[in-house]
């Protein structure tokens, strides 16, 4: 066995390497040196860039820290002292189409507020670079499509903020599914949500969000079911509540949705921005259960089987293995499991939950 810790991954990455990508990416991407990490470039230094994506980017074998885009000099600043960076490599959203010359950026990783993802998305594909969005991936299902165009035209690869898909709790937990280790899969039950403290932020403004509480946390809940599933949901109902119409006068507080399956599978789940303490699922087979609680912290996600043991496994910080398997994937043109479709299909089924609230009756897909 190799010594050389950095060829031995890219050895059992090259055996991954099962889907071939889109041939357009050879000869083009600055990735060409497989020894090089790809340098990401942050677009918003908001909560989560700063206190998990950019300490994430210290723990990856194959990408760095690279480049910054912020509107707010002031963070420029702190960001250039502690992480290195030097002033080329520095951006706000009106210059960073200039990073089509800059070399040392080979991934975008659009940080913003929801309704703006789009647009510094574009810009960085325009510029050449592969782009990484987080969850929702925006707040239509047109403005996604335009998105995945837009990365496609590019030449480039689109990857979606979905850490739980690198969690080997949940991975465990696709596998009891898949195998039916406890029996076919009948019923599942996802919540998650936490009381909404700062009554000033985006994620109530509607223009920025482009809803409340399911857009932000519901959309855990959605993808676990289409991960235990492995289908895609054929019907919603869904209702909301609202006990503070001040705060959330622009997007929804509390929302209740049902979906149903192909398969028979029937899923229920609240999201919430009220109420603290929920941020779990369990799943109902045949023969018993099994299920995470808590499913959707960045660590820490453990959970229970009905015939005995613990499901436990140790968890990797989820933005620094989500990182490195997008890097993984364009150093080796493999296809992003966390696809832009699989973001835009995410949209499609929130914006479904809407409609069977707005229109007060179950809505089939
Ligand atoms: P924050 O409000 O903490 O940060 C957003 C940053 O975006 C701001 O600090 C600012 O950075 C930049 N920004 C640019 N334009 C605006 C604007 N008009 N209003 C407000 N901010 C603006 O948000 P989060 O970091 O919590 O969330 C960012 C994204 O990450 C969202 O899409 C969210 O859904 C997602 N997210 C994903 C999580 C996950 O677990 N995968 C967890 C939390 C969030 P600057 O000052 O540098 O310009």
């Amino acid at each position: 066995m190799s010594h050389n810790p950095r060829r031995q991954f890219l050895t059992q990455s090259a055996a991954l390497a099962a889907t071939p990508l889109l041939a357009s990416f050879a000869g083009k991407a600055f990735a060409d040196d497989p020894a090089r990490k790809l340098g990401v470039a942050l677009v918003g230094l908001g909560s989560l860039a700063t206190n998990q994506i950019a300490p994430a980017l210290q723990k990856t074998r194959n990408c760095r820290l690279a480049a910054i885009v912020t509107g707010t000099p002031s963070k420029a600043e702190t960001w250039k002292k502690q992480y290195g960076i030097p002033d080329k490599n520095i951006y706000d959203y009106k210059t960073m189409n200039r990073m089509a010359d800059n070399k040392d950026i080979d991934i975008v990783y659009v940080v913003t507020p929801n309704a703006l993802h789009l647009e510094y998305a574009l810009a960085a594909a325009a510029a050449g670079k592969h782009v990484f969005c987080e969850k929702p991936m925006e707040i239509s299902v047109e403005r996604c499509q335009q998105m995945i165009d837009g990365v496609k035209k590019a030449g480039r690869m689109l990857g979606v903020g979905y850490r739980c898909q690198f969690d080997p709790n949940h991975l465990e937990c696709v596998r009891l599914a898949k195998e039916k280790v406890l029996g076919e899969l009948k019923v599942i039950d996802a919540n998650f949500g936490f009381a909404m403290g700062d009554p000033t932020q985006w994620r109530l403004k509607r223009d920025l969000a482009g809803g409340g509480c399911l857009m932000d946390v519901g959309i855990y809940c959605l993808q676990t079911a289409r991960m235990l599933t492995g289908e895609e949901p054929v019907w919603f109902s869904a209702t909301e509540t609202k006990t503070d119409p001040v705060k959330f006068k622009e997007v929804e507080e509390t929302i209740l949705w049902q979906a149903k399956f192909p398969s028979g599978v029937v899923v229920s789940s609240v999201s919430t921005y009220n109420a603290n303490g929920l941020a779990g699922f369990r799943a109902a087979t045949q023969r018993g259960w099994f299920g995470l609680e808590p499913a959707y912290f960045y660590g820490g996600n453990r959970g229970k089987r009905s015939d005995g043991p613990d499901i436990n496994f140790p968890v990797a910080d989820q933005f620094a293995t989500e990182l490195e398997d997008f890097a993984d994937c364009i150093l080796n043109k493999r296809q992003s499991k966390v696809s832009g479709e699989m973001g835009l299909a995410d949209v499609k089924y929130l914006m479904t939950i809407y409609d069977s609230v707005k229109k007060g009756r179950p809505v089939t897909l």
